[in-house]
């Protein structure tokens, strides 16, 4: 899990680092920290301050959470109730809240994400389903499950294969192919000469065979790769 982290939160601040700087919302722990000590020194000794200065203060505030008796600070959407997280968090929340949803899917997590913090971007969500080993396991299980399921016939006569073997290169006289005519279900085997490989004649022959060993009314006949009808 720990590689998959690293790999995801090096992508997401690559992808940042592209956007346009005044318009960035997700950094390294370290930046993070930077702000929100900036903002106390702002908040404690009113200096002059700056152009950035003026940036952080129009962009956040700093919300004040207590996690098992320790007080925190964190950075917070100004005028809103949503968080900043720094990039380090990113993959340890989404992964929260995707359990949480029972592994929710893209769409649900915006909206989760949304509701609670300020810099969690679509494209990072669709790029941590991509680190996410539980979703890679759960889509290789159902590929393995996808099987032929085979075809069972329950009686004689309900389904039969039927196939011609070309005996062109040795004709035995005007006889140039075998008509072989297989059960589905016990494997007993008909065989008839052929001269041709028509439709006429092989009806001849299956009719024959469906006179001689009966058929049922839903009768299925699988033709086999070397049978075409003419
Ligand atoms: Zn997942």
């Amino acid at each position: 899990m720990e590689s998959k982290k690293s790999i995801f939160q090096t992508k997401i601040l690559e992808s940042e680092e592209k956007k346009a700087t005044n318009s960035l919302s997700l950094f390294p722990r370290e930046e993070y920290e930077q702000v929100i000590s900036r903002l106390n020194e702002l908040k404690q000794y009113n200096p002059t301050k700056t152009k950035l200065d003026y940036r952080l203060l129009q962009k956040y505030e700093i919300l004040e959470v207590t996690i098992e008796g320790t007080t925190v600070q964190k950075l917070q959407k100004k005028d809103t109730q949503l968080r900043f997280i720094c990039a380090e968090d990113v993959f340890d929340v989404l992964v929260a809240i995707h359990r949480i949803m029972g592994l929710g899917g893209r769409t649900s997590m915006c909206k989760a994400t949304k509701e609670k913090y300020a810099n969690i971007s679509r494209d990072q969500i669709t790029l941590f389903f991509q680190y996410c080993e539980e979703c890679q396991l759960k889509k290789s299980s159902v590929r393995k499950c996808v099987v032929v399921k085979p075809i069972v016939s329950k009686s004689m006569n309900s389904r039969a294969l039927v196939d011609l073997i070309d005996m062109q290169s040795q004709p035995d006289g005007k006889y140039r192919f075998i008509f072989n005519y297989q059960d589905h279900s016990t494997k007993m085997i008909c065989l008839r000469a052929l001269q041709t490989k028509t439709a006429e004649e092989v009806a001849i022959h299956l009719v024959d065979i469906f006179c001689d060993k009966g058929a049922l009314i839903f009768f299925n006949l699988t033709m086999g790769e070397n049978f075409q009808i003419r």
